[in-house]
């Protein structure tokens, strides 16, 4: 029996034949591909669930700027606030994707997921969806899993970098893999999973990689927050039944192709966009010389 995926189709296929989850057939390709045990996977995955929570408390604890003070300090002024406008959950996935991104701003440990700089969607949105529904460890590694897939086909098939494909890559994927697991961990089927990868991916198309000062501070750390709520948003419209026009896999294939049409003065080399501001020029100037 073979589990050999190559698309998001080959995993909605091979989950909807053997009637297990998105996140199984993740599992079953890695016991098949790799001289691992499920008891080692797992064990593996809740070492790094276990970091996003260190990371997610980093954030919040350590209150200080960053040397080129362009951020730090927003997470814990939001965790010390409460909602408005949002939900109690997407809330608290921004404020918790803001903590990790926050917290590699400042050299904490973070899990690249897919990268360092879009690292605080995946444990933002999870953890929030996790402590609001208080679903245990084992319902997070499922969910984990199947964003696993999607990492793997996206870093595969198009790209993660925003050197390569722009903050879309990046973030965009990030969202993609956290409305996956949002999915996958409140009992959705395949095909949802599926829908919300699409959905996730195709209202991000475009975005740009355009560093201040080169530093993954500003737009990432708060773009972490707002994508974490989207990755939230696509994960409730999949789950609700809506669906893609587009399939997954075709929006991944345009996320590539979008990217690599992209200038490279919106590929992480701060040559466009926000960092080319006067504002994002002045700041580069006052980094440069501290
Ligand atoms: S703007 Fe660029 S460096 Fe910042 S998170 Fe997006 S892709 Fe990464």
């Amino acid at each position: 029996m073979s589990y050999t995926y190559e698309t998001i189709g080959d995993i909605l296929r091979l989950a909807e034949e053997h009637q297990i989850s998105f996140g199984d057939v993740v599992i079953r390709h890695e016991l098949e591909a790799y001289d691992r045990s499920e008891e080692e996977i797992v064990a593996e995955i809740k070492r790094r669930l276990a970091i996003f929570e260190s990371s997610i408390q980093d954030g919040l604890n350590h209150i200080e700027r960053t040397q080129s003070n362009m951020s730090g300090g927003d997470a814990a002024t939001l965790h010390a606030g409460k909602p408005r406008l949002m939900s109690d959950i997407a809330y608290k996935a921004m404020t918790y994707a803001i903590a990790v991104n926050e917290a590699n701003a400042k050299m904490f440990r973070i899990v690249a997921c897919p990268t360092a700089g879009s690292c605080g969607v995946m444990p933002g949105a999870v953890q929030a969806v996790a402590e609001e529904y208080q679903l245990d460890a084992d319902a997070m590694v499922k969910g984990f899993l199947a964003s696993s897939g999607v990492g793997n086909v996206v870093a595969n098939r198009a790209c993660v970098a925003g050197a390569v494909g722009g903050c879309q890559a990046e973030i965009g994927t990030a969202a993609c893999m956290a409305a996956s697991a949002i999915v996958e961990m409140l009992g959705g089927t395949p095909y949802q999973v599926v829908q919300a990868i699409a959905l996730g991916m195709k209202n991000l198309l475009g975005l740009a990689c355009d560093p201040v000062a080169g530093l993954v501070e500003v737009p990432c750390v708060k773009r972490n927050g707002v994508y974490a709520v989207h990755a939230i948003t696509a994960a409730e419209l999949a789950l609700a039944g809506i669906e893609s026009q587009i399939p997954a896999d075709d929006v991944i294939e345009a996320m590539n192709n979008i990217g690599r049409a992209m200038p490279a003065a919106l590929r992480e080399t701060s040559d466009g966009g926000l960092a080319v501001t006067p504002t994002g020029l002045a700041i580069a100037e006052r980094v440069q010389s501290l």
